[in-house]
């Protein structure tokens, strides 16, 4: 059981060679077949799982893939058009999951772009304007580039909440779901959906119960 084994498309599997993956970790061998799957997921997954790949390999590989039934986004050059958006709950985790992402996305024709709060916005949005395919954010800074027209979440197709405890110990439930509210992709049901998280009160899973559809729960 190798990463060799699971098809994610021949770049994707060449970078995972050149950071040195060979073997998946626990929640990787059972969380990237369930999404390359098209399942919604909900996962328990601890810092240090390897969890960063376990999201961002099945939406890189879905990308690459490609989309038959996206309209194209529309011709709005201020405005970025992301198709994954992961959300994270700190700049500090943002960044780690921004450059795991980069390595994973080298020559795929991928792009990523990262945008946290308690930074100056103007690189951020420069970055946006030169295009994204997958954005990693925290969810203030989301809504504030949502509130100034920068973002739209019309074309995402995959939905990552890493740590999503933390993101609500952190107070972000209400930006969290002003985000959630804003993303609606044709046909209904398309978007996938992927929560991770270390515990699971009350609060995670009603969010699961609102956010993800027949989704699958896996705790390893
Ligand atoms: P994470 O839980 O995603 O923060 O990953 C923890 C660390 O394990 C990171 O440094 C990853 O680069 C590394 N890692 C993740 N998956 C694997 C794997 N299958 N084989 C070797 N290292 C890995």
């Amino acid at each position: 059981n190798t990463f060799a084994d699971i098809d994610l498309g021949e770049e994707l599997n060449q970078n995972i060679r050149r950071c040195k993956y060979v073997k998946p970790t626990p929640v990787q061998r059972h969380a990237i077949p369930i999404s390359i799957a098209g399942r919604d997921l909900m996962a328990c997954a601890q810092t240090g799982s390897g969890k960063t790949a376990a999201f961002c390999f099945p939406i890189i590989s879905g990308i690459m893939r490609g989309n038959h039934f996206a309209q194209r986004p529309p011709r709005m050059p201020r405005m970025a058009f992301p198709q994954a958006l992961i959300l994270s709950p700190t700049r500090e985790l943002s960044c780690q999951i921004h450059d795991e992402a980069k390595k994973f996305a080298y020559q795929t024709g991928v792009r990523v772009v990262v945008a946290y709060g308690g930074a100056p916005i103007n690189q951020q949005l420069r970055d946006l304007e030169r295009g994204v395919d997958i954005l990693v954010a925290t969810p203030g800074r989301l809504v504030d580039l949502l509130e100034r027209a920068r973002v739209s979440l019309q074309m995402i197709r995959y939905l990552a909440l890493d740590e999503a405890d933390r993101m609500l110990d952190m107070g972000f439930e209400p930006q969290i779901r002003k985000i959630v509210q804003q993303m609606d992709m044709p046909p209904p049901g398309m978007r996938q959906t992927m929560l991770f998280s270390a515990t699971f009160p009350k609060e995670i899973q009603r969010l699961a119960a609102d956010f993800l559809s027949g989704y699958i729960f896996l705790a390893v």
